[in-house]
C-alpha cells in the first residue's frame, strides 16, 4: 500500500505517519527530515534548501522530485511507503504520478487558527522525530519515548510560520481537489482531537483499503 499524508503544517503529520507507518508496515518517507538531515551534514542539496526552508519557502521542485524519485526506489519501498510533506503543489503531484502508483491519501484537515501556537510552542525530539507541545513538557528537555534530546525547529517562528501557511493555501490546498477527483482520497479531522484518537479515524479509512 503507498499512502500520502496530506495536510497543513503544525496538522499532526507526523505524529500520524509514525502511528500509520508502524501499522501497515510501511516506510515513511518525509521530505522534510530529508532535507533537514542533509543541512546538519552539510551537503550540496543541504546548501541548496537551506535557504528555502528557512524562508518557509518550496524547494525547487525538480529537486524534490528527484529525491523522492530516487527514494522510492530503495528497496524497502517494496513493502509499501506513506509520503509525508510530499507531493506539495501541482507540479510535484503529476510528477509522482510518473513514476508511482498512489493507493489513498489521508487529508487531516485542521482549523488553521490553532496552528500558530501549535506550531511556534513545538519541540521535536532530534532523535526520534517524536513532537511535543512546549505547554505538556513542565521543563522536561528530553523526549518521553526515547531520551533524546528536543529542539525547536529553525521554521517554528511567527514570521516563517505564517509564510508555510501561505505556501500551504495556495500551493498545496488544491491537492485536496486534485486526489478528490482521483477518487482516493480520506478526509479526518485533526481539530482538538488527541493523535490518538485521529489515529482511529485514520485507522477506520486505511482498513478499508
Ligand atoms: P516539513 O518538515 O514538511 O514542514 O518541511 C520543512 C521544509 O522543507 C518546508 O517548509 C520546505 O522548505 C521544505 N520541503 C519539505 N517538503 C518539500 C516539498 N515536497 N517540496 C519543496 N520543499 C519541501
Amino acid at each position: 500500500m503507498n499512502l500520502i499524508l496530506l495536510g497543513a503544517p503544525g496538522a499532526g503529520k507526523g505524529t500520524q505517519a509514525t502511528k500509520i507507518a508502524e501499522r501497515y508496515g510501511l516506510v515513511h518517507i518525509s521530505t522534510g527530515d530529508i532535507f533537514r538531515a542533509n543541512i546538519k551534514n552539510g551537503t550540496p542539496i543541504g546548501k541548496l534548501a537551506k535557504s528555502y526552508t528557512d524562508r518557509g519557502e518550496l524547494v525547487p521542485d525538480e529537486v524534490t522530485c528527484d529525491i523522492v524519485k530516487d527514494r522510492l526506489t530503495w528497496e524497502d519501498c517494496k513493502k509499501g511507503y506513506l509520503l509525508d510533506g510530499f507531493p506539495r503543489n501541482l507540479f510535484q503531484a503529476e510528477a509522482l504520478d510518473t513514476f508511482a502508483k498512489i493507493d489513498g491519501v489521508v487529508n487531516i484537515n485542521i482549523d488553521q487558527a490553532l496552528l500558530l501556537d501549535r506550531l511556534c510552542g513545538r519541540r521535536v525530539c532530534r532523535e526520534c522525530g517524536e513532537s511535543y507541545h512546549v505547554s505538556t513538557l513542565g521543563g522536561r528537555t528530553t523526549c518521553a519515548r526515547c531520551g533524546g534530546e528536543l529542539y525547536q525547529r529553525k521554521d517554528d517562528n511567527p514570521e516563517t510560520v505564517a509564510a508555510r501557511l501561505e505556501v500551504y493555501n495556495a500551493q498545496t490546498a488544491p491537492l485536496i481537489d486534485y486526489y478528490t477527483k482521483k477518487g482516493i482520497i480520506l478526509n479526518v479531522t485533526g481539530t482538538e482531537a488527541p493523535a490518538d484518537v485521529l489515529f482511529e479515524d485514520v485507522k477506520k479509512l486505511l482498513d478499508l483499503l
